[in-house]
């Protein structure tokens, strides 16, 4: 299973890589599978074969000879490391893929955020309605958890958007209702307090170094991701011991 639950997750992330540029809302839905985002060469045989076609160029666009983005490299690997992790940490074969789906598609954001600075309404919004479908479909919370997650993330988000000004964007909004009806009530609180932290963490020093402005542009989808995985495998162990119950 857990084998079985690994090449779902490579070809999952594969399929994402090489679909990736019509993530973006502003693209076009039609045409050929490419992989370099400057060229947009169609793909060649050897580079519909996961990570092979990658490490056979050397990282390089065979076409255009340019260097190929980060989530060519990390987008396929890490969705099968996603799903094994699933397999390993969510009860029954069925949950477990779910969970590992939605934990690549925070990754897929994690990329579109640092590449293009967007969490596409084209990756959102369905995976928002996909969430609320199969609300009935995690084996260790309800509905009323996994909606009531929904909105917990709405209204804790909705004051760092008000409060953030314009640091925090609606897309990180909509980013964090899909984690509250992914991993619900209470995992959520986790999720969003560890997604805050990582981004102080990270953010603050870079702001006291100066190598960072205020105004500068600070992709926090990464860190949204982070807390909405780790509240996905850990969220309820981590709530549960931070509670000492
Ligand atoms: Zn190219």
């Amino acid at each position: 299973m857990v084998i079985l639950a690994a090449v779902l997750g490579l070809l999952l992330g594969h399929t994402l890589d090489v679909f990736f540029d019509r993530l973006y809302t502003d693209g076009p839905l039609a045409g050929p599978a490419h992989r370099c985002p400057h060229c947009q060469h169609a793909l060649r045989p050897l580079q519909l074969i996961p990570i092979v076609g990658v490490a056979w160029s050397r990282g390089r666009c065979p076409d255009c000879d340019r260097r190929l983005p980060l989530r060519a490299f990390l987008l396929a690997p890490g969705s099968a490391a996603l799903f094994v992790t699933a397999e390993l940490v969510v009860a029954g074969f069925g949950p477990a893929l779910l969970a590992g789906f939605f934990a690549t598609v925070f990754l897929a954001l994690t990329f579109t955020d640092l590449e293009r600075r967007l969490i596409p309404n084209r990756v959102v919004y369905p995976s928002i309605l996909l969430a609320a479908a199969f609300s009935w479909a995690w084996p260790d919370r309800s509905v009323l958890e996994v909606f009531a997650g929904g909105a917990t993330a709405l209204v804790l988000t909705s004051v760092m958007f008000v409060f953030g000004r314009g640091a925090f964007g609606f897309g990180d909004v909509k980013m964090s209702l899909l984690m509250g009806l992914v991993v619900g009530l209470p995992s959520v609180v986790v999720g969003v307090f560890i997604g805050t932290f990582a981004a102080g963490a990270f953010v603050l020093p870079l702001l006291l170094l100066r190598i960072l402005g205020r105004r500068d542009y600070i992709a926090y989808g990464p860190f949204i991701a982070i807390g909405a995985v780790v509240a996905l495998f850990w969220g309820e162990p981590i709530w549960d011991w931070y509670f000492d119950r």
